[in-house]
């Protein structure tokens, strides 16, 4: 156990190859747009099969915003899909440590999986709307303080503004 080390790619997480991918799931785990659409197109069926066994099984209202749960990763480059649902963004209400749960919930959930590689988007930055600077604080300091065997924590940023707010934070 300790802190994995951080990587920072700029491009598509479907074209990583990784032990475990991440993906910024809604809470119906049943598909949506952005990172998810691209994750169940590219993996195929199996995923959104192994999503809705879930949901029949101990899901039924759906995965709860900051949990973590896993599939099969169809397709893809890698032996998981870790489903993670992040908050909307809201300025009415500090849901900061819901994202940061994510992030560590995810963590827990690739521990249990014997996940060593693990790649993450930059949950909630896109239609969830927040703020990209502080989804790259969150992200960043919720990994860094993790306790995890996950050698490394890849975030896979679609564009290269995403790609320089979490590089500003790596330091
Ligand atoms: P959320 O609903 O949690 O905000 P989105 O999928 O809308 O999730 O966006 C999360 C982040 O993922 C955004 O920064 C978006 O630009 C980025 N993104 C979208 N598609 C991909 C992809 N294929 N690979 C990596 N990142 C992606």
């Amino acid at each position: 156990m300790g802190t994995p080390h951080i990587v920072l790619v700029r491009g598509d997480i479907t074209d990583q190859q990784a032990d475990a991918i991440v993906n910024a799931a809604n809470s119906s785990l049943l598909g949506g747009g952005g990172v998810d659409g691209a994750i169940h197109r590219r993996g195929g069926p199996e995923i959104l099969e192994a999503c809705r066994a879930l949901r029949a099984a101990h899901l039924g209202k759906g995965l709860p915003t900051g949990q973590a749960v896993a599939t099969p990763a169809g397709r893809l480059h890698a032996d998981h899909v870790i489903h993670t649902v992040g908050p909307v963004f809201t300025r009415e209400e500090d849901r900061s440590a819901l994202l940061a749960s994510c992030y560590r919930e995810s963590l827990r959930v690739a521990d249990g999986l014997g996940a060593r590689t693990v790649a993450f988007p930059a949950v909630s930055a896109g239609v969830y709307g927040w703020p990209l600077d502080d989804a790259a604080r969150i992200a960043i300091d919720t990994v860094r303080a993790a306790d995890t065997s996950v050698a490394e924590a890849r975030f896979v940023l679609f564009d290269e503004e995403a790609y320089a707010a979490f590089a500003a934070h790596l330091g």
